[in-house]
């Protein structure tokens, strides 16, 4: 099945999406993002993803592309199109196409972009077997990462670290020596007497999706969960370690920066909260 694009309006073949050499996400990363999983031909939790869009575009003074409920009928027509059973759908706006100037264009439409793409299931249950690795970097991003901006040149520089160092993450850490987040994902470590830990989404991280999601699945599996900060020497000694993500959805972290966590397998808490998470997310029929 050809791949299929929606650029601007249009729903056009992949291998020819294009967007115009003045748009401002790829002069300035003037824009925002999104991506949602799909999971057995539903799109997971998508009123939340588009509310936190809502969000991400009112804090940039950014105007939707168009009526959410539209935007709604085209994320699920590129799944659709794209034939996506399991896998992602992303969707990108920018402030739109205008002569290169660091002030607001004025009178300039918003440019959306929507793609889709398989991926197998059995990859992330297969990674869920074994876990991942991550490393620990100095914080080295702005200080509005609440914003899901298309700006993430410090996430790809430590996320290709992460790669060069054997690992599959990096955690960004703040400058007390407490774990913010991932290169793409929140952090979560799980205590010895079984409560979970994460950061508080007000202090300097994106608030995910997943995350909030896991706190309803956390509740439903009669977990607790503790808003705070945790350092990375507590991560290094907890009794497991995950990361949550729309694409991974809790995975287990088993080294940090080459250390073990526990007995270096995957912990029984997260895949649990794995298991039950599909349950819980909201699911819509895409
Ligand atoms: N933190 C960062 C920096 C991210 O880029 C992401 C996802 O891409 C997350 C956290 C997890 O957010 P979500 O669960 O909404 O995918």
């Amino acid at each position: 099945m050809p791949r299929i694009a929606y650029v601007n309006g249009r729903y056009v073949a992949h291998r020819d999406a294009a967007v115009h050499i003045e748009d401002r996400g790829y002069q300035f990363a003037d824009g925002v993002y999104e991506v949602c999983e799909v999971a057995r031909g539903n799109l997971m939790d998508m009123t939340r993803h588009l509310d936190r869009l809502s969000r991400s575009l009112g804090e940039l003074k950014m105007a939707w592309p168009m009526h959410r409920s539209a935007l709604e009928i085209v994320l699920r027509e590129v799944v659709r199109r794209n034939g996506v059973q399991n896998g992602l759908v992303y969707l990108q706006v920018t402030r739109g196409v205008a002569a290169r100037d660091f002030l607001f264009p004025k009178d300039t439409a918003s440019c959306m972009v929507v793609t889709a793409k398989s991926v197998d299931p059995r990859l992330a249950a297969t990674r869920a077997e074994t876990g991942i690795k991550v490393i620990t970097l100095p914080e080295t991003r702005w200080e509005r990462v609440d914003i899901k901006s298309v700006g993430l040149l410090p996430n790809v520089l430590a996320k290709q670290a992460a790669k060069e160092s054997g690992a599959q993450e990096a955690w960004f850490v703040d400058t007390d020596g407490n774990v913010k987040e991932g290169g793409s994902s929140n952090a979560w470590i799980v205590t010895a007497d079984g409560k979970l830990v994460t950061r508080p989404a007000e202090h300097g991280i994106l608030r995910g999706i997943t995350r909030t999601t896991l706190f309803e699945v956390a509740a439903k599996l009669g977990l607790t969960i503790e808003e705070r900060f945790f350092s990375v020497a507590e991560a290094k000694a907890a009794r497991e370690a995950f990361i949550s993500s729309a694409t991974t959805i809790a995975m287990p972290v088993i080294e940090i920066d080459g250390a073990p966590v526990a007995n270096g397998h995957p912990g029984s808490v997260v895949l649990s909260l794995r298991e039950a998470f599909f349950d819980i997310a909201e699911k819509t029929k895409a």
